[in-house]
Parts: structure tokens; sequence; C-alpha cells
């Protein structure tokens, strides 16, 4: 099997990365990405192997739809920056704006929901997405400001990380709730439906084992889905819109437009949105990108120990 090990720099800081890499592997069907993020373990990591393989060996799920709508993907940044974001999207109409960022107080999520307001126009969707990092107490207190601040938000993705506080918050009724780490690294992901503790789910093919292993959850869990990316390159973003495509029903903007935080892609034509939508179809990378994109020999040698580390075979 042809693999190939990326590394290219984000624009801006994310997740507290300033640049991401990850394995790209070539089988019978086309190109699959391999990227779990490296706080992941062997035994974590192995379901974003089994994506991976997916990828590469079989085709995806017919599709019912031929574009996707995204949203943009606003870090944790300055509000001029966020305004300069949403304008140069490739027209979305939905928004995704980072919150609870360590070291950022609440009047500079308010100045960062106020500029994407701004920009997006009244017509806009905003979510936010705090990455569990509030608890209930915080959630409470910022959730209805931060609401105000943009105008109506479409819904708030985990805004704390314990299912409990997902479902008070969601009887308090402030905001709509969706749940995103509760679902994909959770023991259980059907818990959140159990408990009525969230109005969308958000769905990743490679946390999850896969575009097959993905729609079963989404078929099963009977709440509207969210398809987001993990940040990838344009080959696994591919699978996510995938995902999306296969989906019997799509009621809200995927989390798939970001490519554009990469300074670069393995694509000639990188899956980015025009007029707010992702056209479905498969990436392969291109030979010049992926030379002029290959990690340094001392990252090689690291992700093909991890390889061997969750296959459980020599490399
Ligand atoms: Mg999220």
């Amino acid at each position: 099997m042809r693999r190939a090990t990326y590394s290219i720099g984000l624009r801006t800081r994310f997740r507290g990365l300033c640049q991401r890499d990850g394995m790209l592997i070539e089988g019978e069907a086309g190109w699959g990405e391999f990227s779990p993020f490296w706080e992941y373990d062997a035994v974590e990591s192995r379901a974003w192997w089994a994506a991976a393989r997916e990828a590469a060996d079989l085709p995806f799920p017919d599709p019912v739809r031929s574009s996707i709508p995204v949203n943009v993907t606003v870090p944790a940044t300055t509000p001029e920056r966020a305004h300069a974001i949403v304008i140069g999207s490739g027209g979305c109409r939905t928004a995704k704006v980072k919150v609870a960022e360590p070291g950022q107080d609440l009047a500079a999520e308010q100045a960062r929901l106020e500029a994407v307001r701004d920009a997006l126009g009244p017509h806009g969707k905003i979510r936010i997405d705090a990455n569990g990092g509030w608890d209930l107490d915080e959630a409470i207190r910022r959730l209805p400001l931060l609401d105000r601040a943009a105008h109506g938000l479409e819904y708030a993705e985990q805004p704390c990380a314990a299912v409990d506080d997902l479902a008070t918050l969601r009887r308090r009724g402030d905001v709509p709730i969706a749940a995103d780490e509760s679902i994909r690294r959770a023991e259980d992901p059907y818990e959140v439906a159990r408990r009525e503790a969230a109005d969308v789910v958000v769905l990743k093919v490679q946390p999850l084992g896969g575009v097959r292993a993905a729609l079963r959850i989404a078929e099963q869990i009977g709440l509207p889905v969210v398809v987001s990316s993990a940040l990838e390159t344009s080959v696994g973003i591919a699978a996510g819109v995938a995902l999306a495509a296969a989906l019997p029903e799509l009621s809200h903007a995927c989390g798939l437009a970001t490519v554009h935080l990469f300074h670069d892609d393995v694509a000639d034509v990188p899956l980015l949105p025009t007029a707010g939508e992702l056209d479905v179809r498969r990436v392969a990378p291109s030979p010049d990108r992926l030379a002029a994109l290959a990690a340094p020999a001392e990252l090689v040698q690291r992700w093909e120990r991890r390889l061997a580390d969750v296959t459980g075979s020599p490399s």
C-alpha cells in the first residue's frame, strides 16, 4: 500500500495546533487519511485507521445529493480576522465560531460574535463550539450573553463535557445544544439521545471508524446530524463529504470547510466551498503537492511507529 506523510502549517492556531500532520494511504478504491491527533493513544486511534482503510479499500456509499452546504469555521481569533474569514469563506451562510479558548474572556467572545454577525448579515446562521470547555455555571452564565451578541445562535456545540450538564442546559432552553465529544469519544454514542441531552449530533468519520460506521449511528440515533471534519486535508474531508452525501436527511450545514484553515493542501483542487457548498467527489493528492508538503524524516518515523502501534504489526 502506497503511503505519504504530510505536514502543513495552519493559518491560525487551532485546537492548540500551529501545524497539522498525518498519513495518506492509497488502496484499490482510492486514497484515505489517517490523522489522529497526537494526544490520542493507539487504542483510540484504531477507529481512525479503520476509517482510512475503508476510504482506501472500498467505494463510498451511494450519494443521495451532489453538493453539501457547509459552515465557515472561525477560530478563537480577533474580531477583525474573524470578519475577514467569513467574508473570504466562499459564500458560506453559516459560521461556526470557536469559544472557551483558554486565556480569552467573555468580552473577546462577544466581540468575535458581533464581528461574525456583521460579516454574515442578518439571515446567516451562527453556531458556537466550546469543545466542552465550560463548567455548568459558566455555560449558564455565558450562553444567553453570547446568544445576544450573535443576534441568535443556531446552537451551542459541546458547551460542557458531561452529558448530564448538556441535558441540564438543554432543559433550560436558552440555546439549542449539539453534542460532539460526547458522541465521538464516548463509550456509548447513544447515551446523548437517551438522556435527551442534545438537539443535534456532530458526527466525524475518522474518530467514528469510517463512513459506514458513522452512517449506522446516524440512522439509529434519531437526531439531526451535522458532519464535521477532524481538521483533515482534502483527502480526509472527501470521506466526510461522502457521509453527508449518503445521509437520508441533511437539515444543517456541515463543518467540512476546514481546508481554508490550512496554508496549503495535498490536492491540486482542494475541497473548498463555492456558493457555500462542497462538491461531492473523491480526492486524490497530487504527486507534486505531496512532495512539497512531505513531513521531515523524523516526523515520518514517528508516524510509521504510530501506525505500527495501531495496527499491531511492525512497519
Ligand atoms: Mg466540536
